[in-house]
């Protein structure tokens, strides 16, 4: 594009030679209808022209998700510093300087076009790639789905002869044969808590909808926490549970947040020694309810926080290794709370303990999906 006529069919004539196809213009308008009909692989704009300057034409250009990825190399008499310093600040690629030397802008032509088409068969690699990863992703789901979904029968059925064999007149008074029912039992429940897991996680996944209510958090910390305390005592643990009088009123998916606090206090129970301390609060913050599960047990390494609620990610320690779970429950924990809009956040040390903090804001939750 060019407001000299003789400049336009000089370079036309040049490219021609080569085998390129050319589009002319010769004013700032006309080139941009060319451009927006035709999609050109490369635009070469003459910077000083009437009505439009060539800066103004880039501008325009690179404003139009159309046409902004179309590199422009800059034509101009000029050969001063600023002129090439505005031509790359609107956008252009390169710039050549008039008169035109042919094996010059041949190759600067050359360069600018091999980049443009790398690029973009680049691009269409990668939108390939994340179409095939959708793909995989969806059928991943799909499976997990339904495996995990045609899991539920075949556990129910265990769970019902074993508890038919457990009290069979035959088999009653078998210690051999109870121990091993006890075995089938734990191995069962694990897989059980998998199967649930699994399923909880593939429905945050999809986006959860929260079922929403109006109830007082502080009576389900108060319930949910003394459920536990038989485990507590259990491993002769210290437990104790803060939870203010007053009920703090929320609207919010109460059966989640159960799950939420149970998770936690059960983790602080599950990784914490035999005689070690768990304690679980509930208070106010700056318009928030805040809810802190500390225990003084085994703790997570300073590398693992960032992973920690990562879906099957556990702490990789025998003594970790050593309690049963799925790996799952933290990145479900932190699912139910973002959902609410609230956060999650933890502190640890190996060897020490750890503590857990969920911050739920007191605003009004709306239903729907997250
Ligand atoms: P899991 O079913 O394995 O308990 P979670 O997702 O609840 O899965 O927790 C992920 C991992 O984080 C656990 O495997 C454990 O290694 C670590 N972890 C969670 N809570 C605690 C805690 N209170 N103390 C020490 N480690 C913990």
């Amino acid at each position: 594009m060019d407001d000299t006529p003789l400049n336009v069919s000089l370079l036309g004539d040049m490219l021609r030679r080569r085998h390129y196809e050319v589009l002319e213009a010769n004013d700032g308008y006309q080139a941009l209808e060319i451009v927006a009909q035709r999609s050109p692989e490369l635009i070469l704009l003459d910077i000083n022209m009437p009505m439009m300057s060539g800066y103004e034409v880039c501008q325009r250009l690179k404003a139009d998700p159309q046409t902004k990825d179309i590199p422009v190399i800059f034509i101009s008499a000029l050969n001063d510093v600023q002129d090439i310093v505005k031509a790359f600040e609107v956008g252009g690629v390169d710039y050549i300087v008039k008169p035109f030397q042919v094996r010059e802008v041949m190759a600067r032509v050359d360069g600018q076009l091999t980049i443009y088409r790398q690029r973009r068969e680049i691009d269409t690699l990668r939108q390939r790639e994340v179409q095939q990863y959708a793909l995989l992703d969806e059928l991943r789901r799909q499976f997990i789905g339904s495996a995990t979904h045609d899991l539920k029968n075949p556990l129910a059925l265990i769970n019902g002869y074993v508890y038919l064999l457990e009290t069979h007149p035959k088999i009653q008074d078998d210690a051999e044969i109870q121990g091993y029912l006890e075995t089938i039992k734990r191995a069962s429940r694990k897989m059980g808590h998998l199967v649930g897991d699994m399923l909880d996680l593939l429905k945050m996944e999809v986006g959860i909808t929260l079922e929403i209510s109006e109830f007082d958090l502080s009576a389900l910390v108060r319930q949910q926490a003394s459920d536990q305390e038989l485990a507590a005592r259990d491993k002769q643990q210290r437990y104790t549970v803060i939870v203010p009088d007053q009920p703090i009123m929320l609207q919010a998916d109460a059966n989640r947040l159960s799950r939420v606090v149970d998770n936690l206090v059960s983790n602080a129970i599950k990784y914490t020694r035999r005689g070690g301390e768990v304690s679980v609060a509930l208070s106010l913050m700056d318009g928030q309810a805040v809810l802190e599960v500390r225990d003084n047990g085994l703790g997570i390494p300073t590398e693992a926080l960032d992973r920690l609620f990562e879906p099957f990610y556990r702490v990789n320690t025998i003594e970790h290794r050593a309690v049963e779970g799925t790996g799952l429950g933290l990145s479900i924990v932190k699912s139910i709370v973002e959902a609410h809009g609230g956060s999650i956040e933890v502190e640890s040390q190996l060897g020490q303990g750890s503590t857990f903090r969920v911050f739920l804001p007191l605003k009004t939750t709306q239903a729907g999906t997250a």
